[in-house]
């Protein structure tokens, strides 16, 4: 992604159409009027905040209806979704979910290749897992013999594959996309991109094909495997493995919400009940080769955006959720585009981007909130690893067994005391100057857009200390817990609706 910083057009607009600055750096005189502007704004902010703050549990408006904040036991149920994952899973040197992410994988790789066999093979074994042996909530509607005899509806697989001109000549391109029911008219989405970033060894000899760079020089390198050791962990194997771990965690909830709503509409006499569902988007090419300009950088996300407007797809009726019989493309069905990027250091601060997903943004900073409560927020969980490690080397794990639990619990408590912000990673701001990235195509063509990116960007940003030793593990757990919330709560996967139970624009 790219900061969008030239001194003329501070300001972005949802939708508007502008010319790229191809400044490649986070920081710029721009940047710094944008904080004296940020400003003002926070503090007109910080009065309705403080409302928020202190009615964490209040439901949120959503353009799809009502959204309840999950209880206290539901939070936990949720976050410890874990089985079959790994606790380890997000060690970035051998954790299941990111290790095998974090290699360079330039587009048009034999890396590049590996990492969405890798992707792929996440979730067709999630389609083997048979149903019922997740940790997830079991389905207890509906009688058990039923209940055994059920297939699993797995997750729909789409591979957009495609041939595009870069500064290094052809390259192939291939966007992954997952869907739980791809029968769904409407659909919440986790999108990241899973390639990283070419970066010319300094010595290699002058490009085959002799292409120019903006300033005229010749570029060096083959634009692909001679590339420096470049793993992007934050950039974006961090944000892909989040998203792994999402359909991991939901996927039982999700197959029994599926049964349920089958039940539901075959009890009301329907054909077959149109929900929203879920669908995960990695994204191929979203780096420049060279510069980052209109056409070297978002070769994935451009392309999938225009493949998306022209598919036809049976259109929904938002009154009641369920096909009207009319036909509409395939992005106006997305209530909500979440956008990933650049996640997995500590102390990420995130404003929010669009107003039109405000709603969404302040949904995520209760969920925060809530989760500090249940001492599961990420800042907690390693400010809680930080200090067993003090402990550790003052060995105090030479003392006596009960003496070193009740050390370690006094300190987690005091962990919890001394930092309390309840939120840590979404900020109240509103950003002025967007930041270009894969939501860019799917903004422009009416998609509400929520992005997840902190600003400023990470200090190890596109440097080769964007690796494993940047990352922490529990900072990635904290992430994967607020989504996973957000979701179950967006898609009411705790508690599914019944006949008894509509939803709010059924009423
Ligand atoms: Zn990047």
């Amino acid at each position: 992604m790219n900061n969008l910083s030239s001194m003329d057009a501070p300001f972005i607009l949802q939708g508007a159409t502008r010319t790229l600055d191809s400044h490649h750096g986070p920081h710029g005189h721009a940047r710094k009027n944008n904080w004296r502007r940020m400003t003002l704004v926070s503090t007109i902010l910080a009065i309705s905040v403080v409302a928020s703050v202190s009615n964490a549990s209040a439901p949120t408006l959503t353009p799809r209806g009502t959204m309840h904040a999950s209880s206290v036991e539901d939070l936990e149920k949720i976050t410890s979704w874990a089985s079959p994952l790994d606790p380890n899973r997000f060690n970035p040197y051998t954790g299941s979910l990111l290790a095998p992410l974090m290699i360079p994988r330039v587009s048009g790789t034999a890396n590049n290749t590996l990492v969405q066999q890798f992707i792929l093979d996440h979730f067709a074994a999630l389609n083997q897992t048979s149903p019922g042996d997740g940790s997830a909530p079991v389905d207890d509607s509906g009688d058990n013999s039923q209940k055994k005899k059920r297939s699993k509806h797995g997750w729909h697989v789409e591979q957009d594959r495609f041939e595009e001109m870069t500064p290094y000549g052809m390259k192939t391109f291939t966007n992954l996309i997952f869907t739980k029911n791809p029968k769904a008219t409407n659909r919440l989405v986790f999108a990241a991109h899973f390639d990283s970033k070419y970066f010319p060894p300094p010595n290699a000899p002058f490009s085959p094909n002799g292409a120019l760079d903006r300033m005229g020089q010749r570029l060096r390198g083959n634009g692909g495997d001679d590339t420096l050791p470049f793993t992007a962990g934050t950039d974006s194997a961090v944000p892909c493995a989040i998203l792994l771990d999402l359909a991991a965690s939901l996927d039982q909830a999700l197959e029994d919400q599926m049964w349920a709503n089958t039940n539901r509409a075959a009890q009301a006499g329907w054909e077959e009940d149109e929900e929203t569902t879920l669908q995960f988007v990695f994204f191929d090419g979203e780096e420049a080769f060279v510069d980052w300009t209109a056409t070297d950088s978002l070769y994935g996300s451009r392309h999938l955006a225009e493949l998306w407007a022209k598919r036809t797809v049976p259109k929904v009726r938002l009154a009641t959720g369920r096909n009207g019989g009319s036909t509409s493309n395939n992005l106006e069905g997305i209530e909500l585009f979440v956008l990933l990027d650049l996640l997995g250091v500590e102390n990420p601060r995130i404003p929010s981007y669009f107003g039109t997903t405000q709603w969404a943004h302040r949904h995520i900073l209760s969920i925060e909130e809530r989760l500090w409560q249940s001492k599961l927020h990420g800042t907690q969980l390693l400010a809680n690893k930080q200090r067993r490690a003090l402990l550790q080397a003052q060995n105090v794990e030479e003392r006596a067994g009960e003496e070193e639990e009740d050390e370690m619990d006094r300190l987690e408590e005091e962990a919890i005391e001394i930092e309390t912000p309840l939120h840590a990673y979404l900020t109240e701001d509103a950003a002025y100057g967007g930041v270009d990235d894969d939501h860019r195509p799917f903004l422009h063509k009416g998609v509400p857009i929520l992005h997840i990116i902190p600003t400023p960007f990470p200090h190890v940003w596109h440097t080769l200390q964007d690796d494993a030793k940047a990352i922490k593990p529990e900072v990635v757990e904290g992430w994967t817990n607020i989504f996973r919330v957000f979701t179950a709560e967006y898609l009411q996967l705790l508690h599914p609706r019944t006949r008894q139970n509509p939803r709010h624009d059924e009423l």
